[in-house]
């Protein structure tokens, strides 16, 4: 599955997940570039943490502009008069689901990585330890992965090694890739744009705050 003769092309959002994504494929792979794409955020403060972080690792930064998924539908991450869901509706997705994204995001990603001629792209989406998206999950991994293969007559690889991992087993993966002072001070996860370990309270920060904590005890008892 892997090669370090090969490129790839990380998603990065300057988030936890996707950082570690970043330093998961400079281990594995043999040139690595970033693409962080926007659309509409809540916070430019993600472009600029991404470049940062991009830009500390010495690989290329690209930004791609998408703020047409922001005018598609309603949601609380691109529209801020809409407030947040806390937790998942026992009914429904929360609000900070932006449908379509991941297979928008992948879409782009491919088309940009078949100009470099990069068949690996990278993506942090996880299905274990999140809000139970339908576009984080290993089958629409696949499917997706399918699709873009037939779409473009490429051979595409889309790796997601955060798929299985809980939040806790991510921070357990930055250590193991010798980030986790980077990932921890320099990402940006925090749905109010708070760098590092963020306001506290947004879902993300809860998520985020609970696996660093069951991972640094896990490392206490070893
Ligand atoms: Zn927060």
């Amino acid at each position: 599955m892997k090669n370090k003769k090969e490129s790839a092309l990380v998603l990065h959002s300057g988030g936890q997940d996707s950082t570690t994504c970043l330093f998961w494929a400079l281990k594995h792979f043999k040139e690595v570039r970033t693409l962080c794409i926007t659309y509409g955020q809540r916070h430019a403060l993600e472009v600029e943490v991404a470049q940062k972080i991009a830009t500390e690792a010495g690989v290329p930064f690209q930004v791609l502009d998408a703020t047409l998924i922001s005018k598609l539908a309603d949601n609380s991450l691109t529209n801020s008069n809409i407030t947040m869901d806390q937790e998942k509706p026992a009914d429904s997705y929360p609000n900070t689901f932006v449908p379509g994204r991941n297979l928008l995001f992948l879409t782009f990603a491919a088309v940009i990585a078949r100009s470099y001629s990069i068949r690996n792209i990278v993506t942090g989406v996880s299905q274990a330890d999140y809000s139970g998206y339908p576009d984080c999950r290993d089958t629409f991994i696949r499917s997706a992965n399918t699709t873009l293969n037939l779409a473009m007559d490429e051979q595409f690889i889309v790796h997601t090694p955060l798929m299985w991992l809980t939040k806790a087993e991510t921070w357990a993966l930055a250590n193991e890739l010798s980030v986790l002072d980077i990932v921890k001070n320099n990402t940006l996860t925090c749905y109010n744009g708070v760098i590092a370990a963020g306001c506290g309270h947004c879902p993300a920060c809860t998520l985020r705050q609970a696996g660093l904590e069951e991972f640094e005890n896990s490392m206490r008892n070893v």
